[in-house]
């Protein structure tokens, strides 16, 4: 399956269909959330969010503080088994971390000009690939994609949960 990352519903009837016919891999549940999961998909980019700021911070520390929950994700040795999960709490500082970016993308806001260029030169680059142009589409839509994983955190109070 590869990354992935999730919410869990927290629908009462959350409960797996026993079902012969239902490949363990993808169970199904009597609520029909698919894989009892409010959402649930491959976090690649968010996960290149994280090390392009663990680049930065080699210029200016003070992102290390900043971003401290975007660098735990992405930071695979802070992974036990494979596996690591983001409060509920932890999610909403996390949704602050990436309004704080969705600012910086829109303009609203800017880093300090060494670091700005880092985080443009990477973003120019990254998207000169046609498929990452295609299914990536933008920074705003990659971090949208982490703005739905704190959401579903803070209506199900379920942790936003990541494997490797
Ligand atoms: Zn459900």
């Amino acid at each position: 399956m590869g990354k992935w990352c999730e919410v869990k519903c927290a629908c009462p009837n959350r409960i797996k269909v026993h079902d012969p016919g239902v490949p363990h891999w993808n169970p199904r549940y009597l609520c029909g959330h698919s894989d009892g999961a409010v959402v649930q998909f491959w976090p690649g980019y968010l996960f290149e969010v994280g090390k392009l700021l663990r680049r930065m911070a080699k210029e200016e520390p003070d992102i290390l503080d900043t971003y401290p929950r975007f660098l735990k994700v992405s930071n695979f040795n802070l992974y036990v088994d494979e596996y690591l999960a983001l409060s509920k709490d932890d999610a909403e500082l996390w949704r602050t971390e990436i309004d704080d970016l969705l600012d910086h993308d829109n303009g609203a806001r800017s880093f300090p000009y060494e670091i700005a260029r880092i985080w443009q030169e990477f973003w120019v680059e990254f998207f000169a690939d046609d498929w990452h142009k295609k299914d990536a589409v933008s920074v705003k839509e990659i971090l949208g994609d982490g703005v739905k994983l704190c959401e579903a955190s803070r209506q199900t109070g379920n942790p936003i949960e990541f494997g490797l």
